[in-house]
């Protein structure tokens, strides 16, 4: 079972919350389902596929809320293709009917393909975009709908990607959904402001998880990666989980509508870390 809690020194911020993972069966989803665990929250491990990761995540999400005193927290686990409208709807239904509440919600669920721009075909095109931004969307609304409906406030909370701002050729849908996901949270943060609704996004630069397995794994392709790093070195889910965690947290109480880039600065151009333009 991958390990997942390193780190035991940080507050329980969250006792009370509810909270829906989408994408939480494997990488930063999982991540940031057990830590939000840890925090004190009940959490809803959304998957999609075979649900034996799924299952290892609820068992990490049980065990860090035990370790740090939390008992009885209701998790639970929920399938759900977030690109499926009907399957979005039938998982709010499903979480609500049990938890009658949700106060957090995290869209992390995505993924990418690789394609010459010219060359990429228009139902991965569309499958991206619909996973990745169009379930971010769908799954807001009706978060929004029910923050709005009880009162009270919630907050969303959306993974993005240092590719929200820096284009990544020949990941063409990837780079769109990522940049849609900047005004998706402003604009719905601007919307809601005032009703005690929190929205932000997380921009995790590269992180170890399954979706890098091309390069985690070997040596040389890793150095690489790492070469183009201003801090040296690749994060770890949970270093972009504490990030989710802090957003999901009265710490911050006055933060809406940013993304906060946990990427070991590769946002700062790097390029230019020696100067040779003036
Ligand atoms: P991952 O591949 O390990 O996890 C992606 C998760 O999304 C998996 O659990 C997968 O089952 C789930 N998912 C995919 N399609 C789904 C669907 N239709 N319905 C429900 N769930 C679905 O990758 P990760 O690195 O953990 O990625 C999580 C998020 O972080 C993604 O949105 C990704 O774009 C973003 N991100 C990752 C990195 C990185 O370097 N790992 C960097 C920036 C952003």
């Amino acid at each position: 079972m991958q390990q997942t809690d390193r780190r035991t020194s940080f507050p329980s911020r969250l006792v009370g919350q509810h909270a829906l993972v989408t994408g939480a069966s494997q990488g930063i989803g999982r991540a940031v389902a057990v830590r939000l665990a840890q925090e004190g929250a009940a959490v809803a491990i959304n998957y999609f596929g075979s649900p034996e990761g799924a299952d290892e995540t609820l068992a990490l999400a049980r065990a860090g809320s035990a370790a740090r005193g939390h008992e009885g927290l209701d998790h639970v686990i929920v399938k759900a293709d977030v690109g499926s409208e009907q399957e979005i709807a039938a998982m709010f239904e499903t979480i609500l009917a049990r938890w009658k509440r949700l106060d957090c919600l995290v869209n992390n669920a995505g993924f990418q393909r690789e394609s010459p721009s010219e060359a990429l075909d228009v139902e991965t095109y569309r499958r991206i975009i619909d996973v990745n931004l169009n379930g971010a969307v769908l799954c807001a609304q009706k978060a929004l709908a029910h923050f709005v409906a009880r009162g009270g406030g919630g907050s969303i909370i959306n993974c993005s990607s240092v590719h929200e701002i820096i284009p990544k050729p020949g990941y063409l849908a990837y780079s769109i959904s990522k940049g849609g996901m900047a005004n998706l949270t402003r604009t719905l943060a601007l919307e809601f402001a005032g009703r005690g609704i929190r929205v932000n996004a997380v921009g995790p630069g590269a992180i170890d998880t399954p979706i890098n397995a091309a390069w985690t794994g070997d040596p040389q392709k890793r150095e690489v990666v790492t070469s183009h790093i201003p801090m040296g070195r690749v994060g770890t889910p949970e270093e972009i989980a504490a990030v989710f965690a802090f957003l999901a947290s009265d710490d911050a109480s006055y933060i809406t509508g940013q993304t906060i880039n946990a990427c070991g600065g590769l946002t700062l151009f790097p390029e230019f870390r020696e100067n040779w333009a003036s």
